[in-house]
């Protein structure tokens, strides 16, 4: 039977309704909806906690509406219920929570918590030629830059982590300091389209040494100098958002295939937000080609937050007899590395 899932980690309100197929998990999504808050947390340039949890008590029982509507369904055909329960902001995470702990209970349903960056991870699977484990994922999004090894799916190794700001993070902030609104990220990356190449070069950060850890922050440092000392033009802004992409990407690269080298690992999940970027997609696929190893990517709308990937991630555990009990729990600060095997 169809299992909801409910996202409401940050600042997007996500329902969908997915039947577990384990041979073609993307065959069983049968509707998806989306709220995005980004105009209400535009005035202050970041997300305000306190806003987001509101904006999702408003939001999450239309879109359930929504996407039952959607799929044909009834309350009544909720098999189960999933829902993000960290890690994130906290009072976001209890309006989902709350929300379908409540909901499961009234149906007599199960339900499950889930790790958002599990749902992430897990999005490539809702595509057609879904990956199979072994593989090495990475997980590039607005909180997070990790390389993972997945070796089935629920047993995680943590391989790197980003020592200071994620990549999206990075993506964001440097576009705030070239003058470009709220939210940057996706702003920075189409304006590096219209960059000339090697008109600016920053570096590679961690890349001169071994290990698969990141560090974003300095590459910020470095855009701002170059910035503040250039004629401050529009073809100089897209110059320098071109040279920062193509640092971030590069070195997200070299990082990957070391991955892919130390673990023997031959297929490559790329998931999160900054997974929707065009150039890191072309690059790691094109890299993909050369090496040997395969590329799995989300398609654009489910590279960010969505609730698809939340009631698949939930779907999965649910089918091998996971669940959780009737208290409401959230966890804003969770390892991966602690989940429990999926099967
Ligand atoms: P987390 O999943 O770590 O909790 P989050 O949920 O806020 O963080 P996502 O929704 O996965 O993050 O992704 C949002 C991030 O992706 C933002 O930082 C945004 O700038 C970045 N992003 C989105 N599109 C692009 C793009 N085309 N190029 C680069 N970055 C992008
Ligand atoms: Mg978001
Ligand atoms: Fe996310």
């Amino acid at each position: 039977r169809p299992v909801l899932g409910i996202e409401t980690s940050c600042d997007e309100t996500g329902v969908a309704l997915l039947r577990w197929e384990p041979e073609a998990p993307g065959h069983g999504l049968l509707s998806h909806a989306l709220y995005t808050q980004v105009k209400l947390h535009a005035d202050y340039g970041g997300v305000v906690p306190e806003l987001a949890s509101r904006d999702h008590v408003r939001k999450l029982l239309p879109l359930v509406r929504e996407a039952l509507k959607e799929a044909g369904l009834t309350p009544a055909d909720v098999g189960g219920v999933a829902y993000t329960a960290g890690p994130g902001l906290v009072g976001a995470l209890l309006v989902g929570a709350a929300m379908g702990r409540a909901m499961a209970w009234a149906l007599g349903v199960p339900a499950i918590g889930v790790h958002h960056m599990e749902g992430h991870l897990l999005a490539p699977l809702l595509e057609e030629d879904p990956p199979q484990p072994p593989f090495v994922a990475l997980l590039v999004s607005g909180g997070h830059s990790m390389l993972v090894e997945v070796q089935a799916i629920g047993h995680y190794r943590i391989l790197g982590d980003t020592l200071d700001d994620a990549a999206g993070e990075a993506f964001d902030k440097t576009a705030k300091l070239m003058g470009l609104p709220y939210p940057g990220g996706p702003a920075l990356a189409a304006l590096a389209s219209q960059g000339r190449a090697g008109a600016f070069r920053f570096s590679r950060p961690m890349t001169d040494r071994p290990g698969l850890d990141f560090s974003f922050s300095g590459l910020k440092t470095q855009v701002l100098l170059a910035w503040q000392q250039s004629d401050q033009s529009e073809q100089t802004r897209a110059d320098i958002a071109r040279a920062f992409e193509e640092a971030i990407v590069e070195t997200l690269l070299i990082k990957c295939r070391r991955a892919l080298a130390e673990t023997g690992a031959k297929r490559l999940v790329i998931a999160g937000g900054v997974g929707a970027n065009r150039r890191l997609r072309e690059d790691l696929a094109a890299a993909g080609v050369k090496d040997g190893f395969k590329t799995y990517f989300p398609r654009l709308q489910f590279c960010t937050d969505n609730g698809a990937m939340i009631a698949l991630a939930g779907a999965i555990r649910l089918a091998h007899g996971q669940y959780q009990g009737e208290s409401v729990q959230v966890f804003p600060r969770w390892d991966l590395q602690t989940l429990p095997p999926a099967a």
